[in-house]
This record gives structure tokens, sequence and C-alpha cells, in this order.
């Protein structure tokens, strides 16, 4: 089976060849060819969409639309919004289809699918012409759904998709109506709330409804053992992404009582154990999001040696006093091994990755902050 996978001009060329090298990773019968020469959508019309609903639901097209012999004549696009977005009727990008098959000579056994920027007047993620031999997906919008995720993923994703489709279906109304309007986590979830994807995806399988429906299929069984791989290949990337970006995320960090434990409540209120002087400048950190030039901190000399005040039980007031001294001298690496120390805590604690969120850093002569987001930051109490 031999699958032409046409781009779309304004579609990323880096992207399209990270789709098709995902893709060509399962082996099998089916053939994955990209494009000789580029399709141009050069009917696409500026629409502006209203909100977050309209963007995220599927419309409905006309029953007639599912019929035999209904091929390219669809209604013009009639949607205004906010939001501006490109979009095409199904009808040209089919066209747009047909034309790739027509000038590079392309047999009718084998598929063409066209990966394109432009949305279209249904807002679907893609969808088949009634010779069930022609697919159009929408390449863009992606991390939307799936934030950090690359959209290679998704796009090898609907692509195998809609070859199952093919292989399981005789025509497009049998498509409409074995589609699912629950979600089961089945590729033939219909998801007319577009967030629901994600479930689908994260699943990638199918219901037993249509396994029997593709048991049933007389298709060369080593074409559906390819696409299941590629399948579960995807599945596998798509859940070590999300798990990577969950694990990597950062948590709350929580300043909490008299004395200003550091906790991470998340991580079983693991507490981040810095000394006096650690704290009191980390604090003073926390404090200032907008970051402060090393130079600078002795211009805040009062507020931190507050803060220096509270924390220590050792030492007399001339002593703290005295550290603060060296602490805040440009000209004494003090303050590098202060940071330094605070660093190597976090890392201690939270792992190299997770504490680059948290540390004092800053580029020498420039502001230093610490670049967890104010709204991680949690001040049980005010100073
Ligand atoms: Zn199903």
């Amino acid at each position: 089976m031999i699958v032409h996978l046409v781009r779309s001009k304004e579609y990323s060329a880096h992207s399209f060849q990270s789709v098709l090298h995902l893709l060509n990773q399962f082996t099998g019968p089916v053939e994955f060819l990209a494009s000789e020469s580029l399709s141009e959508i050069n009917n696409a019309i500026e629409v502006e969409i209203a909100d977050k609903e309209t963007f995220e639901k599927k419309d409905i097209p006309p029953p007639h639309f599912f019929e035999a012999n209904y091929s390219r004549e669809m209604p013009k696009l009639s949607i205004q919004f906010p939001h501006k977005t490109q979009q095409a009727s199904w009808g040209h990008l089919f066209e747009k289809c047909a034309e790739y098959r027509s000038i590079n000579g392309i047999p009718q056994n084998e598929l063409v699918i066209l990966l394109t920027d432009i949305g279209n007047e249904f807002n679907w993620f893609g969808s088949i012409d009634s010779d069930m031999r022609s697919v159009f997906i929408h390449t863009s919008d992606w991390q939307y759904y799936f934030h950090g995720l690359h959209e290679r993923f998704p796009i090898a994703y609907e692509i195998v998709s809609w070859i199952f489709r093919i292989i399981m279906f005789d025509n497009r109304l049998e498509i409409k109506t074995s589609m699912h309007n629950e979600s089961r986590g089945c590729l033939m979830d219909f998801c007319e709330d577009k967030k629901q994807i994600v479930f689908k995806m994260r699943t990638a399988d199918f219901c037993s409804d249509c396994f029997q429906i593709l048991e049933k299929t007389s298709v060369d069984q080593r074409i559906i053992h390819q696409l299941l791989d590629g399948l579960e290949g995807i599945r596998k990337n798509f859940l070590s992404v999300e798990r990577s970006n969950y694990l990597n995320s950062p948590r709350k960090i929580k300043i909490k009582g008299f004395t200003h434990t550091i906790i991470i409540p998340d991580f079983g209120d693991i507490e981040i154990p810095l000394n006096p002087k650690q704290k009191a400048l980390y604090l003073f950190f926390l404090k200032h999001s907008e970051g402060v030039r090393i130079v600078d901190l002795i211009d805040h000399r009062k507020e931190i040696s507050i803060y220096y005040h509270r924390f220590s039980t050792f030492g007399t007031l001339e002593e703290i006093e005295k550290s603060l001294d060296i602490l805040l001298d440009p000209t004494n690496n003090n303050i590098n091994e202060v940071l330094s120390k605070i660093k190597s805590t976090f890392v201690k604690v939270l792992g190299q990755r997770l504490a680059e969120h948290y540390v004092i850093s800053g580029n020498r002569g420039e502001k230093y902050k610490i670049k967890l987001s104010p709204d991680l930051i949690d001040f049980e109490s005010s100073i």
C-alpha cells in the first residue's frame, strides 16, 4: 500500500520531515512517500473565531455530504469571529488532493494525504473525500491541545487513523455512522469537543466494537500489524513526553511559619534546608521576582538584614552584621559561595532539572533572579 504525503506550501518542511521519519520507523507493506511538489491552498479565506468554545468544537457537515456521489460542491464559509485564521472548504482541499494525483499520475489505488496548516470549514482535524482515497489533515493548532508535545505525534496519529478507517469502511457515510459520539478512547471517537482528542491519543486504541470490524476486513494482516505498531509507538512517545513534562514542571514553593521554613508541598512537604544566611538571601530574591544585580544588593541591606536577624539563632548582632558586610562586599567572593551552596542544596533535594526553576541565577553583571513564576510562590505569613 502506497501513501503519498503531500505538503501544503505553508506547512513547515521540518515538521513534515519529522512526521515522515516517525511513520517510517514502523516497517511493513505500507510505504509512506513524501510529495515531490508542494500543494498550494489558494482558495482559503480569513475567518475570525469568536471564542474558545467555538474553536474547540467540530461542526457537522450537512447530511447530503455523506451521500455516495456528493463530493466537491460545498457551501461557502460563513463563520465570523474575533480569532483570525485561514480556512478553506473541504471541497477545495479535496480538489488539491485530486490535482496532485492528476499532475503526478498517482494511480487510484494509492492514497494521497494532504497536510496543511490551513483550517477547514467544519473545524475538523482531518477528513476524507468520497472516493475514500484522499484525505486532508490539519497540521496547525496541535499545541493548543498538547502543551509541549511535538506536533509530529498527533499528525502521525491522524494519518494512521485515516488509513485504518479506509481499511475498515467502504464509504464516508459508514465512517460517519460508526463514529462514537461518547468518548471511548477509541480511534473512532468523534471528539466533537476537540479537547477529547487528548484522551483518544493517550489510549491510541480501538474499542471492542471497532476491533471486530477490523478483524472482519480482508486486508493483508501485515498492514494492520504495521499500523498497530505505529499507533503503539506514537502512544508511547506521547506518554513519555507527557510524563516528563509532568515530572519536570515546577511545583509551588511554600514559606511556612515564623521561621520561614521553605517547603514544597507537592513533594511530600519536603524541606529545603538552608542556613540562616542562605535563607535570608533566598527569601530576598523570592520577594524580588523582578531580579536584582549582585552589585546592587548593598542597596537592599536593610531588608536582607531583617531576614537574617529573624532566622539566626546563633551569634551576636555584631557578628551577623559583620557576616552581612562580607556577603554584600562586591569585592568578596562570599556571595557566589552562598549562591552556589543554595543551588547545591536545591539540586540535592530536587535533582538538577527541577532545581533550575528554584535557584537564584543570572549572568555576571546582569540581574539575578529566581525563575519560578510568582503564582508558584506561597508566603504563609508576611515578614
Ligand atoms: Zn470504537
